[in-house]
């Protein structure tokens, strides 16, 4: 929150963005709010239908009792009672199947607007911690965009039902006590209407402001109780929701952190926390307040009315009706009091649920098409490119000139930080230099359209992700591929004898959250299935960042050797500290704090004793000189 705790937000403010959050969500969910909208307007009008015609009922019983009129009477009521409620059932039915994609909706939000951002804000921790409080405080207790929703129905419904309210209440002031009544008559006095308006507004008034002052306390501590709820919520079951910690969880009995939260009863959720105390007390009084200020007017109504009907103003079935239709009035005032209240509450919360879909797209996209091109004449330039990561002081990468040959296989290797990744990410335009320029077939990248210039790359990161789906739609990242090229290229990738042992070949699920039949594959099959998708987009660009990391020395080596056959005519560039498996490739980038210090092949590098090179390849060769097959890749 950019505001002070203390710096109060104003009734403007939050009424403000309590309509901006209700536009963001009515734009993603319009056929939810309309089916609302009916649901709503139907049950907060129907109910004065069955008010009047009893009140009519009971008239007629305590009058002429006309068994005709009686008939007519019943059969009317209790028609048009049946009929309400099979209506109002259609409609809550309809409601109920639009609401059940409400969560599902709203997360989907908060996902694409992660997508959607510049990979400079969705690479920022700042961006994760404030999605992470905005999940905590709808978990915690809904505030932020679930309140709106909710509070949207109850706004709504109080509304209009006030207004029926209003309509059936208009004649108890309306009919007069006849002059015959004696003492009585002094109730036609309009003081009299304006004593019960004014008792009915002071009451209706207060007793939600009470409510809502007692809600605010919750409101005021939702960051602790939000954040002990998340950590509970995690450590507290951590054997479910951990499996991936199930070793680590027993030897160290991790689940015992949690247990902070419970210690003593004065946990945050125990009965002597911070929570019990702030219900017991400041809570607990004001929602009693609450309460007992809203039964006072109820027994005000009932002698106001009673004594009218007493008077003979009008009959013994109006008194059902007028009490009824003027505490309808009472408590959908004291509803809409509430529902304002709450909406000031929540404003604080919708306010950085709005700072997160504010986050601006400062990344200049251009509009140029990427020329499609069968021979894959695709020419990447860096042009005295320096880059520093945003918030950082140093530079990752300095003054790097660079021209990527078509069809060529470039190895970057360096120590670890020596920007490598930075480099790749640079060139895959999640980032844009801070200085110098990228150029492709001679036109600066940011004037490509985005997506275009996106697919021009593919690569298999460091910590690259696979799907807990089936093995076909990982390597095709679709649900429709092409079996054989599937195939093709986990074959290509050293995945094909793996692939021979599976019973259900590429229908076969990749772990076992979703079905028990599901593969668990080693972090060496993962990258052979991660090559594999790498090669099934078939870019014109691939980029391998230390992909065989999981890989031991040997095996790396031979998919090192094996994917230069693969590649063909495509561009790539592997990224390796390990030089063994960089030693294939037609030219080798050396990387030392940001700047490429060499560039040649591997037997003119090593040729240059007092070089980077040099240094790094006989620092590694000792550690694998034990082991023969290796031995043999650095004779
Ligand atoms: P390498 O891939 O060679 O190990 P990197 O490109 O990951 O090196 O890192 C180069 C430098 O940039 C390092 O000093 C690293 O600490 C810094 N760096 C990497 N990522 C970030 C980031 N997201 N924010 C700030 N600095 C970063």
């Amino acid at each position: 929150m950019s505001k002070k705790k203390d710096e109060k937000m104003t009734f403007g403010e939050a009424l403000k963005i309590n309509l901006r959050s209700f536009k963001l969500l009515y734009d993603k969910m319009p056929s939810m709010y309309i089916a609302k909208i009916i649901g709503i307007v139907w049950s907060a009008l129907t109910p004065y239908v069955g008010i009047y015609l009893s009140a009519l009922l009971i008239n007629e019983l305590s009058g002429a009792r006309d068994p005709k009129r009686l008939t007519t009477l019943v059969v009317l009521t209790l028609t048009s009672a049946a009929l309400i409620t099979l209506v109002s059932i259609l409609f809550n039915k309809w409601k109920d199947l639009k609401e059940s994609a409400f969560w599902y909706k709203i997360y989907k939000m908060f996902s694409d607007k992660m997508l959607d951002m510049d990979f400079v804000d969705e690479d920022d921790p700042k961006t994760h911690q404030l999605l992470s409080t905005i999940y905590q405080n709808i978990n915690g207790s809904g505030w932020g965009l679930y309140r709106l929703y909710r509070g949207f129905d109850s706004l709504l419904s109080s509304i209009l039902s006030l207004f029926g309210g209003i309509a059936m209440t208009v004649t108890l002031f309306t009919r007069r006590v006849p002059d015959s009544a004696g003492a009585y008559t002094a109730l036609n006095n309009p003081l009299f209407i304006v004593a019960i308006i004014a008792l009915m507004l002071a009451v209706t008034f207060i007793s939600p402001m009470l409510g809502s002052k007692g809600e605010s306390f919750y409101a005021q501590n939702a960051g602790q109780h939000n954040l002990a709820n998340r950590l509970f919520g995690f450590y507290g079951f951590l054997g479910s929701h951990y499996p991936e910690a199930a070793a680590d969880a027993r030897i160290y009995r991790m689940d015992k952190i949690c247990e902070v939260f419970n210690k003593d009863k004065t946990g945050t959720f125990c009965s002597k926390g911070p929570f019990a105390k702030i219900a017991k007390k400041v809570t607990g009084f004001y929602s009693a307040g609450s309460a007992a200020v809203s039964v006072i007017f109820t027994g005000c109504a009932y002698v106001f009315v009673c004594m009218k009907a007493l008077a003979g103003a009008f009959g013994i079935g109006d008194v059902t009706q007028y009490v009824s239709s003027i505490t309808r009035v009472s408590g959908n005032v004291s509803s809409i009091v509430s529902c304002i209240g709450e909406m000031k509450n929540n404003a604080e919360f919708l306010k950085i649920t709005l700072e997160y879909f504010d986050i601006p797209n400062n990344m200049y996209e251009g509009s140029l098409s990427v020329e499609k091109r069968s021979d894959r004449n695709y020419e990447i330039e860096f042009r005295d490119v320096s880059f520093k990561y945003p918030g950082s002081d140093t530079y990752s990468l300095r003054h790097v000139n660079l021209k990527f040959k078509i069809g060529e296989k470039l190895a970057v290797v360096g120590q670890n930080g020596s920007g490598k990744t930075t480099f790749i990410k640079l060139l895959c335009r999640l980032y844009d230099p801070t200085e110098g320029e990228i150029l492709l077939n001679g036109i600066n990248i940011r004037k490509y359209n985005y997506n275009e210039y996106m697919n021009v790359f593919s690569v298999v990161f460091q910590d690259f992700k696979l799907l807990s789906y089936t093995l076909g739609a990982n390597v095709a990242v679709s649900e429709k591929y092409d079996g054989a090229r599937v195939k093709k290229c986990l074959t290509e990738a050293g995945f094909g004898d793996r692939l021979e042992t599976l019973d259900d070949g590429l229908d076969t699920y990749l772990y076992k959250d979703f079905t028990k039949k599901g593969v668990t594959v080693s972090g060496g099959e993962a990258q052979k299935i991660a090559l594999a998708r790498t090669l099934y987009k078939d870019s014109p660009f691939i980029i391998l960042d230390e992909p065989t990391a999981a890989l031991d020395p040997v095996a790396e080596a031979e998919i090192y050797t094996k994917f230069s056959e693969i590649v063909g005519d495509k561009t790539a560039v592997y990224i390796s500290h390990r030089l063994s498996s960089c030693r294939f490739c037609d030219e080798i980038l050396v990387f030392s704090e940001g700047s490429v210090v060499e560039q040649g092949t591997h037997e003119n590098l090593l040729e240059n004793e007092s070089g980077k090179y040099h240094e790094l390849w006989f620092a590694q060769a000792q550690y694998y000189a034990n082991d023969e097959a290796v031995s043999k890749l650095f004779a």
